[in-house]
């Protein structure tokens, strides 16, 4: 066995690949074995560039677990098990135990029993904790005698009871398990002597099964192991176990020199942002400087200790030029969304009908909207318009859209999980042979996305041809949140971008990496280092005794590899977010920081030097702020006038018109309809739409002053519950009874103070009972048409009273006064139409008055003026309302618009660039 180690400035992909065609003429009897698959392909394109070759025979590549695989046998015969497989077996060898094990998994047992699904996250943890011992040959004798007389011991005894069966199960149905077959270490003679010579690069850890391989297949090849490390410090730790188990010293390796010519030392640069999207900030002028000097892109790497950063860096860089190794995830691809989409709308599925979320859900989905383009139109107004919570199936069936849904469902109802499986492959690959959906599907990342859901489809069909169930009743609903679940965790692979393309790459493929420019974002304590699972099964002193890893071997091997990563570079880049949320800064900034120290530089100034990024904001920012005008008006011209005169207005018209002439502009000019959005809750407007029928009913079709007030208390709740189970949110969402029941206790002020004013003689008039009263109004030379429906006009004897309804928001003393500030319109303008149109006087109105319905049940007169003297009021509200119509007529008057702080809750701001 030949020992090699090279310090962490030199490229060792490209050193091993010199020694070995200076070793070799002929390769294709050479095996070379790497820790990741990245470097496979890295090596090839340095065996090409050094040979200058265009075609030669390559050596043998293999990852390391691909030739632990190839080069070891089965003790005994059968097929390979895989992931899945593993675990449905671990669970029927669970099931088999009769020992206690609820002590160990306690009540998650029973929903393991009935689904699948349930089981594969244990399942995978307790797989990983199998895999290791078995890989670092702990038998189960050893793990019992370290865990005899603590909190473990009863968990190994159940634990090795599993394994036990588990075993059986396998070897009684001839299954293999793939671990069990490498650490069994039964040596494929056959396959290594086909090799002349075995080259390991990049050694830095090893498990106790992979030290005894290497050492026992160095007698069919000889083997060559290259180290990679900091050649003052030497070899680090776990590269010394591997030595030692070999039976070699630190003494026994030859090291290398140092291959790259000009090691000047790194330029590093530290910024902490505020927020994490701020760090492209860096990364961008990192990038750009770097090219501008002339390094190739594929010289520059980004580490990325938290993957989804990837979809930040593809927002600001084209896929093109990037070479994003960890690919990109199914859940982001459209046949995913549509399946989530479709499972979310049919386990929606009650009696009422689907609920309206996930309706709305799948009729917004692409594929959907590009193959039903006017019904999905049409379902949204429907279900928007009626607010629909539930959307019923009777009205569903005729439709295009649910007969292709429904006859999707009907397709994937089957009683095993193989046909099930098989039938949502059809389905998926029938929508990619609709040509409209050409356009959206023939992406390539859809096609690679769906290739990856396909395979793994077509993999998880076959399951239950090891004879075990997936879920103990056949579920469509079981059957599609497995397949959900697991193609969420999977990602699908973006072409190789070798050369032209900026490397970006979580820390553990940056094994045998090196980059001239190392760029690492999210440099925060939980990331880099990522914090550690925690262990299921075993503590950390128990791991120790057992000589197994524990977290802080983990998270030391970090330091190695950022001193490797960092060791070859240039110019390093690092940034961190500074918010406590995100956790302190990275303990190899702090390392840096006390370096800097140490030589001298002043704290205070190395931290300055630290906060200071705005200099890095403009390249994710715009560099020159874009002028949105403020005030956009609209002239109005001979058709608009022509239009106006059509327009009956109501008092609510003319109250948008007060407040912001463009909005009424927009409302009742161009009549957009104000977006509609399902109100899952009641709102205080429906809970005034529900008092004001629920009074009309009552006051036209009774006389409760005829009543006792206990009866006319009765009744007006009984009319108030018939109309409450038309409002589909009071059905639908059982928490808006509490408010309803609240609302009733309250409707007994109600009561009383109404049948204190019948008996002083007031009484609700039906005939203008929410009616609407009509008017013309003489402008000048024109006639403008005026309407308004009052809540209720009470009379006694000749007096009357104008009354409006307020569950909401009431205007106030000062907005009731006719003026710039006048908002109060509703209740004069009432007035003025009863007196124009029945000559009620408007002396003989006793009262303008607000009935808050809200929390007083009181009726408020806030038009102090009116109270003083009605006539003069009414005067000066005629001044207004010919002003007001004056100006909407006036062509020199355009519509403009009026910010004001009610912008806020204004219908159309998202229409209006205020
Ligand atoms: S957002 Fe403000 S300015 Fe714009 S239309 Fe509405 S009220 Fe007028």
């Amino acid at each position: 066995m030949r020992l090699l180690a090279l310090p962490f400035e030199s490229a060792i992909l490209k050193k091993a690949a010199e020694i070995i065609l200076k070793e070799h003429k002929d390769l294709s009897h050479i095996a070379v074995i790497f820790p990741t698959q990245r470097s496979k392909v890295y090596f090839q394109q340095f065996l090409a560039e050094i040979s200058g070759r265009e075609a030669m025979l390559l050596p043998r590549l293999y990852e390391v677990s691909e030739f632990l695989q190839e080069a070891t046998i089965s003790p005994y015969p059968g097929f390979l098990l895989n992931q899945w497989q593993r675990n449905l077996f671990l669970k029927e060898a669970i099931f088999q135990v009769r020992q206690d094990i609820s002590k160990l998994f306690g009540n998650q047992l029973g929903p393991w029993e009935e689904d699948f699904l349930e089981f594969v996250t244990t399942g995978q943890r307790l797989l990983r904790f199998y895999d290791e011992i078995l890989r670092e040959r702990i038998s189960f004798e050893a793990l019992k005698k370290e865990a005899l007389y603590t909190d473990y011991e009863t968990h190994v005894e159940i634990l090795a009871n599993i394994f036990e069966h588990y075993a059986k199960l396998l070897k009684e149905n001839r299954f293999i398990d793939p671990v069990l077959k490498e650490t069994a270490l039964l040596l494929d003679e056959d396959f290594l002597q086909t090799f002349k010579a075995i080259y390991f690069i990049g050694v830095i850890t090893m498990t106790r099964t992979e030290t005894t391989f290497f050492k026992g297949i160095n007698t069919y090849a000889p083997l060559t192991v290259f180290f990679q490390a900091n050649k003052k410090e030497g070899l680090i730790s776990h590269q010394k176990v591997i030595l030692n188990r070999w039976g070699k010293s630190e003494k026994e390796v030859h090291w290398l020199e140092n291959n790259t010519t000009f090691n000047p030392p790194p330029s590093w640069t530290i910024r902490a942002f505020p927020q994490v999207t701020m760090q492209m900030g860096l990364i961008l002028s990192a990038i750009t400087q770097a090219l501008n000097d002339g390094i190739k892109p594929h010289q520059i790497g980004i580490v990325l200790p938290d993957e989804e950063f990837k979809y930040l860096l593809l927002s600001y860089l084209s896929e093109h030029n990037l070479n994003l190794t960890m690919g990109l995830d199914i859940k982001h691809t459209l046949s995913y969304g549509f399946l989530e989409r479709f499972f979310e709308l049919f386990s929606s599925e009650t009696e009422y009908g689907f609920y309206y979320q996930p309706f709305l859900g799948i009729l917004s989905h692409p594929i959907i909207k590009t193959l039903f383009r006017e019904e999905v139109k049409q379902w949204q107004e429907i279900v928007l318009k009626n607010n629909l919570l539930y959307v019923k199936k009777e009205i569903l069936p005729k439709n295009r859209l649910f007969s292709f849904l429904n006859k999707i469902k009907r397709k994937l109802t089957q009683k095993t999980f193989g046909a099930f499986c098989k039938n949502l492959i059809q389905v998926l690959e029938e929508f990619h042979g609709y040509p409209e959906l050409n356009a959206l599907l023939e992406h390539y990342r859809e096609i690679r996305g769906l290739n990856k859901i396909l395979e793994a489809l077509q993999e998880l069909s076959t399951l239950e041809k090891l004879g075990v169930k997936i879920a103990k009743q056949p579920k469509f609903s079981h059957f599609f949140r497995f397949i959900l679940k697991h193609l969420e965790t999977l990602t699908y692979p973006l072409p190789a971008r070798l050369t032209q393309a900026i490397q970006a790459m979580g820390i553990l493929e940056t094994r045998n990496m090196q980059f001239d420019v190392v760029i690492i974002p999210d440099m925060n304590e939980g990331l880099f280092p990522a914090s550690s699972e925690k262990d299921l099964f075993l503590n950390t002193a128990l791991r120790k005794r057992l000589g197994l890893p524990t977290y802080k071997d983990r998270e030391g091997l970090y330091g190695y590899y950022f001193s490797r990563l960092t060791g070859g570079a240039n110019r390093i880049y690092l940034s961190y977010v500074n918010d406590p949320k995100q956790g302190v800064r990275s303990r190899f900034i702090e390392k840096w920081v006390f370096e800097e120290i140490k030589k001298g530089r002043d704290l205070g100034k190395i931290e300055e030097e630290i906060k200071a990024y705005h200099h890095y904001l403009p390249f994710i920012m715009p560099q020159k702020d874009i002028q949105i005008p403020i005030k956009v008006s609209v002239r109005k011209d001979k058709n608009t006038l022509a239009y106006l005169e059509t327009l009956k207005f109501s008092p609510s018209a003319l109250l948008s018109y007060q407040c912001c002439p463009y909005q009424f502009y927009l409302k009742y000019v161009l009549q957009i309809p104000t977006p509609l959005e399902i109100k899952e809750w009641l709102t205080p407007q429906d809970i005034g739409q529900l008092l004001h029928i629920t009074l009309k009913e009552v006051y036209t079709t009774w006389q409760p002053w005829e009543m006792s007030e206990e009866e006319f208390y009765h009744l007006l709740m009984r009319v108030l519950t018939e109309k409450l189970q038309q409002i589909p949110q009071f059905i639908h969402q059982p928490a808006s009874r509490l408010g309803i029941e609240i609302l009733k206790e309250r409707f007994r002020f109600f009561v009383r103070q109404e049948y204190q004013d019948f008996q002083s003689g007031w009484r609700p008039q039906p005939q203008w009972l929410e009616t609407e009263i009509e008017m013309k109004f003489k402008l000048g030379k024109r006639m403008v048409s005026l309407k308004g429906i009052p809540d209720r006009v009470d009379k006694k004897e000749r007096f009357f009273r104008v009354i409006d309804y307020k569950t909401g928001y009431a205007p106030g003393p000062k907005q009731c006064e006719p003026g710039p500030e006048f908002k109060g319109i509703q209740l004069p303008f009432y007035l003025w139409l009863l007196n124009h149109k029945y000559g009620i006087p408007f002396q003989a109105c006793e009262v303008l008055g607000i009935y808050d319905l809200k929390t007083e049940f009181k009726i408020k007169e806030p038009y102090k003026t009116f109270k003083h003297n009605p006539s003069i009021y009414m005067s000066e509200f005629k001044l207004w309302l010919e002003d007001t119509l004056a100006r909407l007529f006036d062509t020199s008057k355009t519509w403009e618009k009026k910010p004001s702080p009610e912008c806020d809750y204004c219908p159309y701001k998202s229409m209006c660039e205020r």
